[in-house]
């Protein structure tokens, strides 16, 4: 795919980037080799004061950044302004935290003097995608920086100037030059850097298919690797669940970021008793949301970001129909230019099709029903994805079973799953390995080591 921003509110193509050569790649990474020999031995105390400087940049951009979104994803300006006030958030929060989660911690032995420090582990390469193009890059950039690590970033083709931006962005708040460099690279060239002596570890936040592809390349060379993968998180409800707001939140969590996050909710499994009623009136809201043009403030679902992204959702819609599922509301692209598909509810699609097992990357609901919490259970772990669940139940009992018996990172009772810089993100099963965020996050690239002093 080419390297080119592409406005998918009207398809039109605004630029165009030429993959680096050899010789500038090489030049590079020779750069980030040479930039981590001094960035490591800066004191954490110094990198957080160009943390937060990034933090204040990111707030007073916020209009330019929140544009180049949307010109490139479609992402609409009002949730793109959010996508870069939680950047800035992130940003601090390592800022304040590193030096805590970077201490070191004794531990009693019986032999003099034992204790673990942590010390960063290089260059890390950043393989991102394009669904949350600054979002997916600072909660990587922020704790590796503050870790005295370096960072690469392979980024989407499709979001070209966002990816120029945040480099430029770090070289604004005064990391030193190197530490943090954007790489043009066309999908072949990624191996070669995997490869790369200089590179440590590598980091994929991605499809399933690359996760695979380059945690192959990585293991052959023995390079630690973080997988965040894709999802098709279950949002269970249950009687006891306030109906009302889990509409809302359905509906919110179905569409945010127009229904490309790998955290949507994706599989409605509602029990039989409420069954009716919430397909009901989860799609009297999904066919009331304001589908349009992303400049807009009111707009609540823009367009999907790629023709290939449209393409994709209009197949498996058109497949799930044919597998016997019914449409309740929805169903088509909208006959505008653009990339704009209609918020979609599909009942009775059969669980043995190949459908239900796939991730829909856009507005698209399916809703199941079960007859107790057993068969909501079963449901929501019939996946090969395990990364966040949204569960809607008051009964303390049920929440204990949904909390300990659903496969996946992370699971929300009452309330929709988002990623929180305090807290570990991440999933398991086919959703990836290792963990963003909190200490957890930031620990994955670092070495624990551990000192004895006799
Ligand atoms: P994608 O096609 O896998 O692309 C993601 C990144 O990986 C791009 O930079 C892509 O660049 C690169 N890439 C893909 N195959 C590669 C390979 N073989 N070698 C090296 N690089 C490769 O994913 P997408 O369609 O853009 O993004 C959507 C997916 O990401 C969904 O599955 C979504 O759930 C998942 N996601 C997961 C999380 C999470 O935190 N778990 C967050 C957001 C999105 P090229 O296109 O140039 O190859």
């Amino acid at each position: 795919m080419a390297i080119a921003s592409i406005n998918p509110a009207n398809g039109t193509t605004l630029k165009t980037f030429e993959p680096l050569t050899a010789e500038r790649l090489e030049e590079k990474l020779a750069l980030a080799a040479k930039a981590f020999r001094d960035f490591q031995k800066m004191p954490v105390e110094h990198r957080a004061l160009c943390m937060r400087k990034l933090a204040t940049l990111l707030e007073e951009d916020v209009e330019d950044l929140a544009q180049t979104m949307m010109q490139e994803t479609g992402k609409p300006l009002r949730v793109g302004r959010e996508e870069i006030e939680k950047c800035a958030t992130c940003c601090r929060y390592y800022a304040e935290n590193a030096a805590r989660i970077l201490a070191p911690e004794a531990i009693p032995t019986g032999t003099g003097k034992s204790y673990v420090r942590w010390d960063p582990l290089g260059v890390l390469l950043a393989v991102m995608p394009w669904n949350y193009p600054f979002w997916q890059v600072f909660r990587f950039l922020a704790p590796a920086l503050m870790a005295g690590n370096v960072g690469l970033l392979k980024h989407a083709p499709s979001v070209p100037q966002c990816a120029f931006a945040i480099e430029t962005l770090t070289r604004r708040a005064g990391f030193p030059r190197g530490t943090f460099q954007t790489l043009f690279l066309e999908t072949e060239q990624v191996e070669g850097v995997i490869g790369d002596p200089r590179v440590a570890a590598v980091t994929v936040t991605g499809s399933q298919r690359a996760g695979r592809s380059i945690a192959a390349k990585a293991g052959a060379c023995l390079k630690k690797t973080v997988l965040e993968l894709g999802g098709s998180d279950p949002f269970v409800v249950m009687p006891t669940g306030d109906l009302a707001t889990a509409v809302e939140v359905a509906a919110q969590s179905r569409t945010v970021n127009s229904g490309q996050s790998c955290i949507a909710a994706k599989r409605f499994i509602v029990h039989a008793s409420i069954y009716e009623e919430f397909v009901r009136r989860f799609a009297r809201k999904m066919g009331s949301l304001k589908v349009g043009d992303p400049s807009r403030e009111d707009t609540e679902v823009g367009p999907l970001a790629s023709a290939q992204g449209l393409a994709e959702v209009e197949r498996q819609v058109a497949d799930a129909i044919a597998a016997g599922g019914r449409i309740v509301v929805g169903g088509g692209k909208l006959l505008s230019r653009g990339f704009y598909f209609e918020p979609t509810v599909i009942v009775d699609v059969p669980r043995t099709s190949a459908v239900y097992r796939e991730e829909i990357f856009g507005p698209v609901a399916m809703v199941f029903s079960a007859r107790d919490t057993s068969e909501a259970i079963q449901i929501a772990n019939d996946t090969d994805f395990g990364l966040g669940a949204s569960v809607w139940t008051s009964d303390p009992a049920e929440q204990q079973r949904m909390v300990s018996e659903i496969e996946a990172g992370m699971v929300f009772l009452n309330a929709m799953v988002a990623s929180d810089p305090r807290m570990p993100f991440g999933g398991v099963k086919g959703s990836g390995y290792g963990r963003e965020l909190s200490a957890a996050g930031m620990r994955e690239f670092l070495n624990a080591k551990s000192v004895v002093v006799a």
